[in-house]
């Protein structure tokens, strides 16, 4: 073993980490959570690979990275034991470590709620107190599988079928994970954990698998820097959009409704400025609008899959005539029986078909979340159907697309490409092609992205576009599918110029992903204080005196003639309270208007505090200028 000063260790073959640190000294096999050889980081209790450079990290090594990594994935395994002994009959998935944090997936037998964290959190604690260590053995896949069997625990007996290389488990405190590890060897070095929030999240991350509650939380080597990170978590709460889509009076929830939000004025000005923007970019692209009936009878669900992976996200509907039928939480059966409604030939493609319609998934009461987790969900969703001469420019076509929309918003999303799943359909050699067809165009845009193994929808890989809102979650907005499954089992084809019939390709995408979480998203990301192409109110006016009303709604009807959002604040307020408010509101400009003011000379003030005097004319034409910023 070589050590970071370049001193050589002589140990015997085999040596694991702990016996190289023990050699070194009792001290650093005490502190010892990690070692780290090229790069890479192993369990302490592994044998080391030999002659490689080594590096140990210890429970002094508090804001490492990796060092954060398997304290907070060791207090996940305190959490599904705490979890377990708590609820009995729950079922584990899995729970990595995050940026920030860890998480844990569970089924539970009954619905919790945010209130329940505390209780959870305090036989955690309990288990700090009582002190846990981790063993780990290796054992066969059978034996494994066998004993996950014993235990009830379902995903595990899934994930032991699916596991590559040995495999290993984690045990602490009569809790046995499976798991690669690496982990701490036992508790101490946990000084504090704090579970943080409860969300959905489908198994394995496919939304037609079962929807399990995910727990987060974090821990950290001290409790001073969990006080840290509490407080810049609270800092980040004032851009919660939940917070301040009240504030801004955007929209509300209500529990007639669960997860569906009613827009008010203001939110859906936003929305529709949204809409029109995907309007009129579908319309440049070659997209054809369509619109298709919002509810299928039992057959089509059959048809395309979903009956089989997704119907229990989905609302039924039993009706008198003795059918079954379904709200649609996807637009892609509809869009595919309009294609089949009709020959199709290959003069006929691509054909871009856009629809935002309204989409219902039946998400779980708890995981419900703001706009970012919702039952009512409208995305701005299109079908591409397309030769497969055509994928790598309709790929192409999607991706610089994708670039303009987010590039609107100055939103740098994180690109997955997500692979073939275990229950997919189809070859392997056809999904060689479509993954192939995937990488080739996200290698031709230069767009960097990581890889989530056997993520795919069951009818093909997609490229995945992931935001993190301000607490960290990660979310999913938009979406770039490439399918050959679902237009073969709807028997869609074309015909050739050879005069033989085809199977086409689709591929589905949206950018927003669904207009509430983009909503959502955005506001966190402009803490509420929207560009003016898309604030609700883009200019106030505010009259000083009564005297000064009938000027200031000639002034109004001028401005909105030319197509901007005015409102008048003509209150019993003082003068300096109406200000405030347009200030506390986040309205771009703000006309204040008495008697020394005239279309020739207005005072502004504008978001942040800046003022100035400008006539009419040049407020309208630095409005335009703002507007044009996304084109038209
Ligand atoms: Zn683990
Ligand atoms: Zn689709």
């Amino acid at each position: 073993m070589i050590l970071p000063d370049s001193t050589e260790l002589e140990l015997p073959d085999g040596a694991t980490g702990l016996e190289a640190a023990r050699a070194i000294g009792p001290k650093l096999a005490e502190q010892a959570v990690l070692v780290r050889s090229n790069g890479r980081v192993q369990d302490v209790r592994l044998p080391l690979a030999e002659g490689q450079p080594i590096q140990f990290l210890t429970t002094r090594d508090t804001s490492d990275p990796d060092a954060l990594s398997v304290l907070r994935h060791s207090a996940a395994h305190l959490l599904a034991e705490a979890v377990r002994r708590l609820y009995p009959g729950v079922k584990v998935a899995i729970g990595p470590p995050i940026e920030n944090g860890f998480y844990y997936d569970f089924q539970f037998p009954e619905p919790i709620r945010e209130d329940d964290l505390e209780r959870i959190e305090a036989e955690i604690d309990r288990e700090l107190e009582e002190g846990r260590s981790w063993e780990r053995e290796e054992i066969s896949a059978a034996a494994a599988k066998q004993r996950f069997l014993e235990e009830n625990e379902p995903y595990k007996v899934e994930l032991v079928a699916t596991a590559e290389g040995p495999i290993s488990l984690y045990t602490q405190g009569g809790f046995t994970d499976l798991c690669r590890g690496p982990h701490l060897q036992d508790s101490a070095p946990i000084k504090a954990v704090k579970l943080t929030s409860l969300a959905g999240a489908y198994w394995r991350g496919d939304e037609r698998n079962t929807q399990l509650t995910r727990i987060y939380g974090t821990a950290f080597y001290s409790q001073a820097d969990l006080d840290a990170h509490l407080e810049r978590l609270e800092q980040a709460k004032t851009r919660d959009h939940r917070r301040l889509g009240l504030q801004l009076d955007l929209f509300h929830f209500d529990e007639h409704s669960p997860g569906s939000p009613f827009w008010h004025p203001k939110g859906m000005t936003i929305f529709n400025t949204l809409e029109e923007l995907r309007r009129r970019e579908n319309r440049r692209r070659g997209y054809h609008e369509v619109k298709t009936p919002l509810i299928y009878e039992k057959a089509l669900w059959v048809t395309s899959g979903h009956w089989d992976k997704f119907r229990e996200n989905m609302f039924l509907i039993p009706l008198d005539d003795g059918h079954e039928y379904a709200i649609k939480p996807m637009n892609c059966p509809g869009h595919m029986l309009l294609f089949g409604s009709a020959l199709r030939s290959y003069r006929d493609l691509p054909l871009r078909y856009a629809e935002a319609a309204p989409l219902h998934r039946d998400e779980l009461a708890g995981a419900l979340h703001g706009l970012t987790r919702v039952r009512h969900v409208t995305q701005d969703d299109a079908h591409i159907f397309c030769t497969r001469e055509q994928i790598d420019s309709e790929l192409d076509g999607t991706l610089v697309y994708l670039r303009y929309v987010y590039g609107l918003f100055g939103l740098e999303p994180r690109a997955e490409l997500s692979t073939r799943p275990d229950n997919k359909l189809g070859t392997d050699e056809e999904w060689d092609f479509t993954e192939g067809a995937l990488i080739q165009a996200l290698d031709r845009h230069e767009i960097d992205y990581f890889v989530g193994e056997g993520e795919g929808s069951f009818y093909g890989p997609k490229i995945d576009l992931h935001m993190t809102d301000v607490l960290d979650r990660s979310w999913q907005l938009g979406t770039i599918q490439l399918d050959a499954q679902m237009p073969a089992r709807f028997g869609l084809t074309y015909m050739g110029a050879d005069n033989h019939e085809h199977p086409v390709f689709v591929i589905h995408r949206a950018y927003f992903g669904s207009f509430e979480r983009f909503i959502g998203i955005l506001v966190e990301h402009y803490a509420g204080a929207f560009p003016f192409w898309l604030a609700p109110v883009q200019l106030r006016l505010i009259p000083v005196a009564e005297n000064h009303r009938e000027a200031v709604h000639a002034l109004r009807t001028r401005v909105e003639a030319d197509g901007f959002r005015v409102d008048v604040d003509e209150r019993e307020e003082t003068l300096g309270k109406r200000v405030r408010e347009a200030e506390v509101e986040k309205i771009p400009f703000t006309v204040v208007y008495g008697d020394k003011e005239s279309d020739e000379a207005l005072a502004v003030r504008e978001r942040g505090g800046e003022q100035s005097t400008r006539s009419l004319e040049a407020l309208l034409v630095d409005f335009r200028a703002e507007v044009a910023t996304i084109g038209t």
